[in-house]
């Protein structure tokens, strides 16, 4: 007889834990009487913690300052995974692999941003405060489905969080509102849902997955269409070094500078602060009247 697979034993912890607790219909009520929330990126920790507060045990697959795009999930990632009383993930494409272990274990809860990805191909709604609000608003109603006698509290939540959120909308649209139309030039391609919410227009240089390498075409392809366009800075995620920003920026004359792409994020970095040193970054380097 072989030993059974670590796979094997993490099915069968998984099928006694449901046998002890009752699987059926009570997710939820575990020991500490706290709700499992297992999520898959930093931007939906966030909503998570805020929606879920004192009342959630919140589970990040992407560890602090860890690549968002392409995550592989280890064993134990899987089993956490499996044992969670709602998956918060973002469907499509932007972690494969987390896909598959998402549609092998059809979790009785899932909530998917993936309506909220609605630009073709482009996983990185995160970037836009109001998608960000309406995420909340699914969470809550998800968690007031497993925890009913704390709906009230979870909607009250997403309020406030809905309104955190649309006032940061606002200094947005106000601050960059001298910027409309102002060619947004990013290394990685993850700002499409800021540009569209607030008027900018987007050119990509690394693309939508950054860990596809840039070749010379496609910088010479992006340096023709960001010439005369007035853009003034190369924007580039400091977790992935400026290489590539380095280099347009050397070819058209213009400066580089930080824009946070929400993704890699630092233990004691949070979306709202990340948020604000993006706007300032802008206001500073975009192209604007005012
Ligand atoms: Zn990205």
């Amino acid at each position: 007889m072989s030993r059974p697979s670590a796979l094997g034993t993490v099915a069968l912890a998984c099928c006694l834990a449901c046998g002890l607790a009752g699987c059926a219909g009570t997710a939820g009520a575990d020991d500490d009487g706290r709700v499992d929330v297992v999520v898959s990126s930093y931007p939906l920790e966030y909503v998570a913690e805020e929606i879920g507060g004192e009342h959630v045990d919140v589970a990040n697959l992407t560890p602090p300052g860890g690549d968002t795009h392409g995550l592989e999930p280890s064993p134990q990632d899987v089993a956490t995974l499996g044992e969670a009383d709602v998956v918060v993930h973002v469907t499509g494409g932007l972690q494969a692999a987390v896909d598959e272990v998402v549609e092998q274990q059809q979790p009785e809860h899932l909530v998917d941003a993936a309506p909220l990805a609605d630009l073709p191909g482009d996983p990185h709604f995160w970037l836009d405060p109001l998608r960000m609000a309406a995420l909340g608003r699914d969470l809550a109603d998800e968690l007031g489905e497993i925890d009913p006698e704390r709906a009230g509290e979870y909607a009250a939540n997403a309020d406030r969080l809905e309104e955190s959120l649309a006032a940061l909308d606002t200094r947005f649209a106000e601050e960059l509102a001298p910027c409309r139309g102002a060619t947004l030039v990013a290394s990685h391609e993850a700002f499409g849902y800021l540009a569209d919410r607030y008027g900018l227009h987007q050119v990509g240089v690394a693309g939508l997955d950054p860990h596809v390498e840039v070749s010379p075409a496609r910088l010479r392809r992006a340096a023709a269409e960001v010439r005369d366009t007035g853009a003034r800075t190369v924007f580039f995620e400091q977790a992935a070094g400026d290489d590539v920003a380095r280099a347009l920026a050397d070819e058209l004359g213009l400066a580089t500078d930080v824009l946070h792409p929400i993704e890699r994020v630092a233990e004691g970095d949070s979306y709202p602060e990340l948020m604000e040193a993006n706007l300032a970054a802008l206001r500073a380097g975009l192209a604007c009247a005012a």
